[in-house]
């Protein structure tokens, strides 16, 4: 049978970008169909609410010394930094106090990762604990410190697997100061990705995989599936031959987390501190344990620019209440920082809700504990034709843009071997 196109990528986010991208540079023909009507997935830069550049979903370029956008950034020419090591915390003259702790619980989770890793190597029984069974509150710090790593991971402490997050890739942050959203766009250039195409259905055929959107259907050779686990547990796209047992409950244990952003403008000089400077604070689990409270990066690039962060549970309900109710949550607490006079050079503000975006419906892929090594499972290709890849296949880069980015030059590297 002729097929349309040697391989369809679904979604236009980082790992979709450069599956198309690496496909076509080994000669295929490629269509990449985006269900928004607009590239970048999770990386979006919005130029249009406060006039200056705002990252909707990722702003931090994580482990900048394996981070796949750093060298296609630096090629388009674009203002890449190092985050500077600023790091504030609000009510600590030396806050060595909180990131002592904060190394404390570090070694905990190595320790406690490597502990259950041979457990489970010599019962043969899955054993992985969570953030909540390890962390020890014995200082006043202790809370805060453990947020520091759930907040990353967008889950409350008990919904974390220490495996999972023992295996992630440790190293610096640096920043984009045009968005890193924006740079993930500009990758994009010149790609055939059609918007405002969901793809409802994949049905395999016997030398290919039938494709249905809302315009009709498109056959190809290959599909590479880069949606999130989100739309994927969802059944927002319908599989024949349906997802495999094992995949469905994989999904069940990497699941997405919250993570938002609150993004509030200030005159010049409201907010005192250094450009990119990361304000912490003391934090209290409530009675359910979790923390009602996040963290802010400040004066971002040196814009007026500030961000309150929130995640796990809390996130979850400062969606649900509404975006004013976390851009006054924020407020309300820089207030308490610096004093009530910031609230006359405060501009505007806007929340994210990345629950609620029908093609994404959360932050990112975190893992329950147990769900350690379900990552390959997502990874595995269904029935010989269907690829999967996005940040949450990523083994030690999963919940990041390069994550995704790699995972996507990894499909591709595995339908071209089919193909060719
Ligand atoms: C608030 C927030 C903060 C973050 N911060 C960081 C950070 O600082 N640094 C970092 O590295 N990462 C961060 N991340 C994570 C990062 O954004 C993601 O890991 C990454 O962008 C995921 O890329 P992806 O290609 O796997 O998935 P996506 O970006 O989700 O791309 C998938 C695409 O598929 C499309 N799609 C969905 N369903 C269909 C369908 N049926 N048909 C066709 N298309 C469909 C979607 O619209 C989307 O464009 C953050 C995420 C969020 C939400």
């Amino acid at each position: 049978m002729v097929h349309d196109f040697d391989v369809v990528v679904v979604g236009a986010g980082a790992a979709g970008i450069a599956a198309t991208r690496a496909l076509m540079a080994e000669g295929l023909s490629v269509t990449c169909l985006e269900a928004s009507d607009r590239v970048g997935g999770r990386a979006h830069t919005d130029t249009d609410i406060f006039g200056i550049p705002f990252d909707m979903g990722a702003h931090w370029m994580h482990t900048e010394h394996v981070n796949a956008l750093k060298t296609p950034g630096l090629a388009l020419g674009l203002d890449l930094y190092a985050a500077p090591d600023n790091a504030q915390t609000y009510g600590l003259e030396n806050d060595d106090i909180l990131w002592d702790e904060v190394d404390k619980i570090k070694h905990a989770i190595d320790r406690a990762a490597r502990a259950d890793e041979e457990a489970e190597l010599t019962t043969g029984i899955p054993t992985d604990r969570s953030l909540a069974d390890i962390w020890e509150n014995d200082s006043e710090w202790s809370f805060t410190a453990a947020m520091t790593f759930a907040l990353s991971i967008a889950r409350d402490l008990p919904d974390t697997s220490l495996r999972d997050m023992n295996a992630w890739e440790d190293g610096d942050d640096w920043f984009c100061r045009e968005g890193f959203g924006h740079l993930v766009a500009c990758c994009s250039q010149g790609l055939p990705i059609k918007l405002s195409t969901p793809v409802c259905a994949l049905k395999s055929l016997p030398d290919g995989v039938q494709v249905t959107t809302a315009s009709g259907n498109i056959s190809a050779r290959s599909v590479i599936v880069t949606v999130s686990v989100g739309v994927l547990a969802e059944d927002i796209i319908q599989f024949d031959p349906p997802l495999e047992a094992d995949r469905r409950a994989a999904l069940e244990l990497i699941t997405m987390g919250d993570y938002n952003h609150a993004g509030l403008l200030f005159r010049p000089g409201a907010i005192q501190v250094q450009p990119d400077t990361w304000l912490t604070y003391r934090l209290e689990p409530d009675a359910s344990g979790v923390a009602r409270g996040g963290g802010f990066l400040c004066n971002i690039s040196n814009t007026g620019l500030t961000s309150f962060e929130s995640s796990g549970s809390f996130s979850r309900d400062l969606q649900q209440t509404g975006p004013e109710s976390a851009i006054e949550h924020a407020l309300e607490t820089l207030v308490g920082f610096f004093g009530s006079a910031i609230r006359k050079d405060f501009i505007k503000g806007h929340a994210t809700a990345w629950r609620h975006e029908p093609y994404v419906l959360g932050s990112y892929a975190g893992s329950k504990p147990n769900g350690h090594n379900q990552r390959k499972v997502l990874r595995k290709p269904h029935a010989e034709r269907v690829h999967f890849a996005g940040e949450a296949t990523h083994a030690s880069q999963h919940c990041s843009v390069s994550g995704a980015h790699l995972e996507g030059v990894r499909a591709a590297r595995d339908v071209t071997a089919q193909l060719i």
